[in-house]
């Protein structure tokens, strides 16, 4: 048996810090990552045959829980038809389809057009340039520890691998793109409010995690978007709605779906829509979408150009049609309870062991933070969770691990539920909470 540190070891010879992603690496954690062997419903196993309940869920696609049968009966048929055609397919259209019809609320779907795309990334950095084709302006105003990706002018104050490894933004971004990004502090109306009285007209678009995740959840105060989408369109700008990990994940409408429900006097229209995670159901899939008026400006209709050979690629469009024709409110509701029960566990151990902490929610995602003060005030943004007693995360997730528990490895992240987990893998998971939050307290 190849054990994981030899694994580590081989891997770091050929590939940089031995992941092809950094939050991979268990760098905020230490150890070796568990190198996958295969996963199935609420379980991953390793190279080393040792079974883990998974709250990674993939960082979000399985929201079905690992290797559905239907999603692999589906990808399976689609790959023997052919991997790829470089041509479009009835597939792509009952896609966008399904996205467009999903995202309605009250008849009015945001999402007219959708462009299907391979990554999360490409999906954020297209919305970027069209806005700015649509618009004509150059600026861009993003938020602290928001993270949507890895393209050039959205690296500056990111969430997800860089809150972990603590990086303000990324080498190999020129001054000039970095110039173009403007990063404000979230849930800060003011600063929204004066950053667009002084450079309105030169802002192309605010982009904005649908609700933050990639810092530790951290929910939208009720209104904030809304107030995003009427300050930006006053001033003839657009708002770009990051829904890669929450779209299709908290609700069947994603967190605007949620929103709209919970407080249809926030109601609010984001002019373009990414999506990607839950989309692809685990294959490389994501999308965008917006009004037509807005979305005919991307090639062949209009000037924005944009392309991908592998876009709408048949494999990964029969997983994410396969995962969004499963994912019906059942789905939901399992998602919700499993989300449920092992957050409320886990708050109950923290503080049965005398870890001060605050359970942050949104939708089926939480993560907690770590600190007397956050127990009386909820952390409005990112400099609040860097603050945060972070060095009591690695000791509680290695006696997590310990007990065949897999949870993100970094504090900074959600964890992710699936309607896979029933009662055995919860109990399993319930079980191992009070040795890891004894960890956490003597951390
Ligand atoms: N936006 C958000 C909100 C995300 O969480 C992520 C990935 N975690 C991305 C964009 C980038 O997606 P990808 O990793 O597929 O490029």
């Amino acid at each position: 048996m190849t054990t994981n540190s030899e694994l580590f070891e081989r891997s770091s010879r050929h590939i940089p810090g031995g992941v092809n992603s950094p939050v991979r690496a268990y760098g905020s954690v230490g150890g070796a990552p568990r190198f996958i062997e295969s996963a199935t419903g609420p379980y991953v196993s390793d190279a080393e045959g040792t079974e883990y309940v998974d709250l990674v869920a993939s960082w979000g696609p399985a929201l079905l829980g690992h290797a559905h049968p239907e999603v692999v009966a589906a990808v399976q048929r689609a790959a023997a038809r052919g991997l790829s055609f470089g041509a479009p397919t009835a597939a792509e259209a009952e896609l966008a389809e399904v996205i467009s019809e999903r995202v309605t609320a009250g008849g009015v779907s945001p999402v007219e057009r959708v462009r299907l795309v391979s990554t999360g990334t490409e999906a954020t950095m297209t919305a970027i340039r069209l806005a700015r084709g649509v618009t004509g302006r150059d600026l861009l105003v993003k938020f602290a520890g928001h993270y949507h990706g890895h393209s050039d002018g959205l690296l500056a104050a990111a969430g997800s691998g860089l809150a972990t490894l603590a990086l303000p933004g990324s080498a190999g971004v020129t001054a000039a793109t970095a110039a173009q990004t403007i990063v404000l502090p979230y849930n800060d109306r003011a600063a929204v409010e004066s950053v667009f009285a002084e450079f309105g007209g030169q802002i192309a678009a605010v982009i904005t995690e649908a609700s933050a995740a990639n810092m530790g959840v951290l929910p939208p105060e009720p209104g904030f978007n809304a107030f995003l989408a009427g300050t930006a369109h006053t001033h003839g700008a657009l708002l770009i709605l990051d829904e890669v990990l929450t779209g299709f994940r908290v609700g069947p409408a994603g967190w605007w779906g949620l929103e709209n429900a919970a407080h249809p006097e926030h109601a609010y229209v984001p002019d373009i829509i990414t999506f990607g995670k839950v989309v692809g159901g685990g294959m490389p899939l994501a999308a965008l979408g917006g009004s037509a008026r807005v979305m005919e400006h991307l090639a062949p209709l209009g000037p924005v150009y944009q392309a991908g050979t592998l876009s709408g690629n048949p494999l990964a469009v029969a997983a994410g049609l396969a995962t969004l024709r499963l994912a019906d409110a059942s789905v939901y509701a399992a998602v919700d309870a499993a989300a449920n029960t092992i957050s409320t566990a886990t708050s109950a151990a923290l503080t049965e062991a005398g870890v001060a902490h605050r359970v942050q929610r949104a939708g089926s995602l939480f993560s907690f933070v770590f600190g007397e003060r956050f127990v009386a005030d909820a952390p409005r943004g990112y400099d609040e969770v860097q603050g945060q007693e972070a060095w009591r995360y690695p000791p509680f997730f290695h006696s997590l691990l310990a007990d065949g528990v897999a949870l993100p490895p970094s504090v900074f992240e959600a964890w992710f539920l699936t309607a896979a987990h029933d009662s055995t893998a919860i109990e399993r998971v319930l079980a191992a909470l009070p040795a890891a939050a004894r960890a956490a307290a003597t951390a």
